[in-house]
């Protein structure tokens, strides 16, 4: 079952790359695990997606003990400062840092273990109260500081759009953060890239494939519905 969501998943990113005349390489699908076990991850694992999305430092930590370690793990939800220190080795990338206060507990704790962390900035394009993220203005202010960081790497920025049953409603905010991306790159700050786009969620990804994602992040296109009770 799992397979064949993937399968129709893998569809749609290719037809979302053909009408936007990217290539697929260009686009990296995280399947976003959260809440779902690990036998179901071996599952998607068989199809050779080796990318995983959690939200959770504990369920991380937990998952990357028991899976194999050629997964990517990716840290998407909000991070407290404490819990910085458990994904330390285990993450490929974190997602959401969000304040100057998160990026220094970063590079303290990978500075104690003498390795780089790949992350991206979140931004909240759409102002939502209820979301974490940067602003726009201020994102990049929170740019240049991290990027003095030694043992941090600025990858590029994501996003998490507002919750919308029409994702066309959503484009105007992927080409924002896209925007964003374009003038923050062209001030050639040291030690910043702007290769990566994270944003688009089951809803909405293949409209921010067509605005430029370089990372969609999937799940329950892929797992199906999270039951939170369990
Ligand atoms: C849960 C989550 C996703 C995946 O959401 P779906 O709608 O199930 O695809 C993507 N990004 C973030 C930050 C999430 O927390």
């Amino acid at each position: 079952m799992l397979i064949e969501n993937v399968k129709e998943v893998e569809k749609h990113i290719q037809a979302a790359c053909e009408r936007a005349g990217r290539s697929r390489d260009e686009v990296k699908l995280i399947a976003v695990s959260k809440t779902k076990p690990v036998t179901d991850i071996e599952e998607v694992l068989s199809t050779g997606i080796l990318d995983y999305g959690e939200n959770k430092v504990q369920e991380l930590a937990d998952k990357y003990e028991i899976l194999p370690k050629n997964i990517h793990w990716h840290m998407i939800g909000h991070l407290q400062r404490n819990k910085v220190k458990y994904l330390m080795g285990k993450v490929a990338m974190i997602h959401s840092v969000d304040s100057l206060r998160l990026a220094e507990q970063i590079e303290h704790e990978a500075a104690k273990a003498d390795t780089v962390v790949n992350i991206l900035i979140e931004v909240n394009v759409a102002g939502e109260e209820s979301k974490f993220g940067t602003t726009c203005e201020a994102a990049i202010e929170l740019v240049r500081n991290v990027a003095l960081m030694p043992h941090l790497k600025i990858k590029g920025l994501m996003t998490i759009a507002p919750f919308t049953e029409n994702p066309e409603e959503n484009r105007v905010y992927f080409r924002k953060l896209r925007q964003l991306s374009v003038d923050i790159k062209s001030k050639n700050i040291d030690n910043v890239d702007m290769d990566e786009l994270s944003m688009g969620m089951t809803g909405d990804y293949e409209v921010a494939i067509e605005e430029g994602a370089t990372m969609v992040r999937v799940g329950t296109g892929i797992f199906g519905e999270r039951n939170y009770q369990i």
